[in-house]
């Protein structure tokens, strides 16, 4: 599709812009990525920090996520920051050079959820590296710049990029109303269970215990602040005696409870564990229909709730980090530049799992 190279004839740009495409299962490349003209109300930032989702190991193992499915070769990444290169005419809160944490979705904001304030229920949302969007692991990126935040001298580029999968724990604790007297369950201790942990505790959550079948992640949450870890099984079977297992580890009842991995089990566990008059989150996905005790769980009046990304969370989270409540730099187990090379191996230490909880590009 190339109509020739960049032709803004700005200083700086005969290099070329290159970016991570996924062109099919298991088939990450670096090639050119051309940026589109620079709008008035954009930005254009190079990247300088970019995590690896969940999200995007499983584009690149299935191509596909959920009804998303990559039909044309897509740029892949959303959690990211850099540094402001150029800016559009109508642009007053930026300038060349501010470091910013980006917001990857661009809503319509003039359907009815928009102008209701939801903007991330938007049914036109454009989201980084959600097909056929592009997404955002390339040298340089056009993006509104209102959806760019500037980032505190005291918190880096990474951190600036962890606001996208703290932004998920931030929007969770707010739909379910964490506060200093609210006990919290997190079924789940992989990035997005432990960024709920962390953003609970922020909220004023007093005690906090927090459930996985591996015991390398329990240990990890536990240093990061859980009061208790329940180590878990997969079998259904165990979901009666586990219950009893995480009240004693409360030792006194549970409010909210976060799914943070979204199966059979760990639904049916969290809706059991709940206190009546509580709420179950449903954060994770793991499975994309659900068979669980319902009844039992609503006549003790319990409310599930589900999430569904973020909106405005980018200023908290930003200043989360800022203030030290809460540390994200922990969760980056690994750190990888941006060769050919080096994209398979993060990608692939991020799809293996084990001791990696965040991998981290430094462009
Ligand atoms: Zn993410
Ligand atoms: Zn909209």
């Amino acid at each position: 599709m190339g109509k020739g190279g960049m032709s803004h004839g700005n200083s700086g740009e005969e290099e070329e812009n290159m970016a991570a495409w996924l062109l099919g299962v298991n088939n990450l490349k670096i090639q050119p990525f051309k940026l589109p003209p620079l709008g008035p109300r954009d930005a254009r930032i190079r990247m300088k920090a970019v995590g690896i989702c969940g999200s995007d190991v499983h584009f690149l193992k299935s191509m596909r996520l959920a009804d998303f499915v990559v039909k044309e070769p897509m740029v892949i990444g959303h959690e990211c920051a850099g540094i402001i290169e150029e800016v559009g005419t109508e642009v007053k809160h930026l300038v060349p050079g501010d470091r910013v944490a980006i917001e990857p979705g661009i809503s319509c904001w003039s359907c009815h959820r928009c102008k209701e304030g939801r903007y991330n229920l938007c049914t036109d949302m454009k989201f980084f590296a959600t097909p056929p969007v592009h997404g955002s692991l390339a040298n340089q990126i056009m993006h509104p710049a209102d959806l760019c935040f500037k980032l505190p001298d005291n918190v880096s580029l990474e951190e600036g990029a962890m606001c996208e999968p703290l932004s998920v724990g931030v929007h969770a604790c707010r739909r379910s109303n964490i506060g200093p007297e609210t006990n919290v369950l997190v079924m789940g201790a992989g990035p997005i269970g432990l960024v709920t942990m962390l953003a609970a505790r922020a909220f004023g959550s007093p005690r906090i215990v927090i459930v996985d079948v591996d015991d390398h992640r329990l240990s990890v949450a536990k240093e990061l602040g859980a009061d208790e870890t329940v180590k878990v099984s997969t079998d259904i079977k165990d979901v009666a005696s586990e219950i009893e297992q995480i009240k004693k580890a409360m030792g006194a009842g549970v409010d909210v409870s976060f799914d943070c991995a979204g199966f059979n089990k760990t639904m049916s566990t969290a809706l059991g564990a709940t206190s009546s008059g509580g709420k179950v989150c449903l954060v994770g996905l793991g499975h994309s229909i659900m068979t669980v005790p319902l009844t039992p769980a609503a006549v003790r009046e319990i409310d599930v709730i589900g999430i569904w990304r973020y909106k405005n969370t980018w200023p908290l989270c930003i200043e989360f980090i800022r203030s030290g409540k809460i540390d994200v730099k922990s969760l980056i187990t690994h750190r990888f530049g941006f060769s050919q090379k080096e994209v398979e191996e993060a990608f692939e230490t991020s799809a293996h799992g084990g001791k990696a909880i965040k991998v981290m590009f430094n462009l």
